[in-house]
């Protein structure tokens, strides 16, 4: 899963207001991106078979240290902890916010990949296997993320003409990516496809930090 991880980033804001954008981006890839760097280190594996799935051709038959369930809430709880250790407002729920949107990645990923998250390492492995349907799932990524992106814009207001444009350029930057990511023809070799994966996830969060600049929370309405 690719775009459709932004959806509960998005919506972490409409669940926590005072946490930014650009924490929860960073959330819900915090498994890929350490999954990329490990790949690039030739300590996670990727095998690249032609075909392997209708979505991509990534055989990933090794990665307990960032996909096994137990090794995704190992991130969770150390990554929630740091964001209430550091953060200066609503720390406790701003933590949980922050945890459950790193997990998420695991969960959003187990509807789409095939058997191959561990839930435990060296244990069965999981998947429910939908990038075997191209397009069901890319409906799938496609309405994870609007939703999210809808309570976003719910949760926050703009600061002026930029604050209504920067949230639909991220969002437009975000389509671009995935179509790029489907239709482009697979890097060689799989070092470059797991540091070209994890430095996109870096640049969408300092996009992201950029959205953060152009919106507030927005008040929560009288009526509740
Ligand atoms: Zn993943």
């Amino acid at each position: 899963m690719f775009i459709g991880h932004y959806g509960p980033a998005f919506a972490g804001v409409r669940a926590a207001r005072s946490v930014p954008l650009w924490v929860l981006f960073l959330s819900v890839q915090a498994v890929d991106i350490a999954w990329g760097i490990l790949v690039a280190l030739e300590i996670e594996k990727l095998r690249i078979v032609p075909g392997f799935t209708e979505v991509n051709a990534f055989d990933l038959y090794f990665m307990p240290y960032t996909h096994s369930l137990p090794a995704t809430l190992a991130f969770s709880i150390a990554g929630g902890a740091i964001y209430a250790l550091l953060a200066r407002k609503e720390q406790v729920l701003g933590g949980v916010v922050v945890g459950l949107a790193i997990a998420s990645h695991w969960f959003t990923d187990l509807l789409v990949h095939v058997p191959d998250l561990a839930l435990w390492p060296g244990g069965p492995r999981v998947g429910f296997g939908l990038w075997q349907h191209f397009w069901p799932a890319m409906m799938l990524e496609g309405a994870l993320l609007l939703l999210g992106f809808v309570l976003y814009l719910g949760a926050t207001s703009p600061r002026g003409l930029v604050g209504r444009v920067a949230p639909l350029v991220l969002l437009l930057v975000l389509a671009g990516l995935q179509i790029i990511h489907v239709t482009a023809p697979p890097a060689e070799d799989a070092a470059s496809i797991g540091l070209s994966s994890a430095l996109v996830f870096v640049l969408l969060t300092g996009l992201a930090a950029l959205v953060d600049w152009t919106r507030r929370p927005a008040s929560p309405s009288p009526r509740g």
